[in-house]
């Protein structure tokens, strides 16, 4: 059984052990790239087609070239097949600016000074990290930590890349480490105006009677895909999902708060700052729901 796979963007499957990025590749100098996380479970790539529109869009805020989603699809069957259904896996989407200084590869294999770069591109599948089942099964405790920027930026300052998932997340990772400091699982970033609104990782979802309620976009959060999931079978099953702002204070009140991401999926927050959190009576049926979302055939037109 593999413990790693690693397939570049011509379909090819590589050595993981051999290395693959050059020492000017502008995604390890400075951040500059995009990426996705995908849950391969059964040996399939989870809603692929919503990691493969978000993939674009990501790219297009950042002004890459458009992905060729065929290429990228093709090259997450060949990762997913690779690694095989006995166990879940954990499949990452890199795309990178690629190379500083140098052009891109003409057809003739030449390269042509001052043109763009060729992006980097790859997708590479591991083990799931431990601490996933336990947050499924147990949950996480959580801090709130503030953001720094109030919810006007993201309409209004396109550079930070708010709607994106992009390759610069030193802040979110520093931002896990505080909290593991401070015996913490997790996260939730609030605003200037404490407004609640995501994690480093996922997004938040709170629940309250038979109502979901997620933070707008808008807001400056990036639209999540197990959010997404979860809200298409919630919807089905008679629960009223909606896209509202909301306060730290009303973190407290719920009855329950999640976070959502492809590979955790569902970690129901067990304590915030402190204070306990029991299970709401819907735990399981909220864990179920997003299941069934993920393993659902979604299109790329799902995610418009
Ligand atoms: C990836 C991510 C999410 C949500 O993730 P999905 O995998 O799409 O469910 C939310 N917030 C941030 C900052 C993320 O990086």
């Amino acid at each position: 059984m593999v413990d790693r796979v690693l397939v570049t963007l011509d379909g090819t499957v590589r050595d993981p052990d051999e290395p693959l990025l050059y020492a000017d590749d502008i995604g390890a100098l400075r951040g500059d790239g995009v990426f996705e996380t995908v849950l391969v479970r059964d040996g399939k790539a989870c809603a692929i087609e919503l990691h493969l529109a978000r993939l674009r869009r990501s790219a297009e805020a950042l002004d890459l070239p458009d992905p060729d989603l065929g290429q990228w699809r093709t090259a997450v069957e060949t990762a997913a097949k690779e690694w095989g259904s006995e166990r879940e896996g954990m499949l990452r989407l890199v795309l990178s600016r690629g190379r500083d200084s140098i052009g891109s590869t003409t057809r003739a294999g030449s390269r042509k000074p001052g043109a763009p770069a060729a992006p980097t591109a790859y997708v590479l599948v591991a083990a799931v990290a431990e601490r996933v089942q336990t947050a499924r099964a147990e949950g996480v405790s959580v801090i709130t930590l503030p953001r720094g920027i109030s919810v006007d930026l993201a309409q209004n300052a396109p550079w930070l890349l708010l709607g994106a998932k992009t390759l610069s997340y030193a802040t979110n990772m520093a931002a896990l480490r505080f909290a593991a400091r401070m015996d913490a699982d997790d996260v939730i970033f609030t605003s200037t105006e404490h407004r609640v609104l995501e994690g480093p990782r996922s997004t938040v979802v709170i629940q309250r009677d038979k109502q979901l309620i997620t933070p707008p976009s808008r807001n400056g959060v990036l639209p999540g895909i197990t959010q997404r999931a979860l809200y298409a079978e919630a919807e089905k099953a008679g629960w009223d999902c909606r896209y509202e702002s909301f306060f730290t204070a009303d973190l407290i009140t719920a009855d329950s708060v999640w976070l959502l991401s492809s590979v955790t999926l569902a970690a129901r927050v067990s304590s915030l700052d402190g204070l306990r959190m029991s299970p709401p009576e819907c735990a399981d049926e909220i864990a179920e729901l997003v299941d069934r979302g993920i393993a659902r055939t979604w299109s790329g037109a799902d995610w418009a």
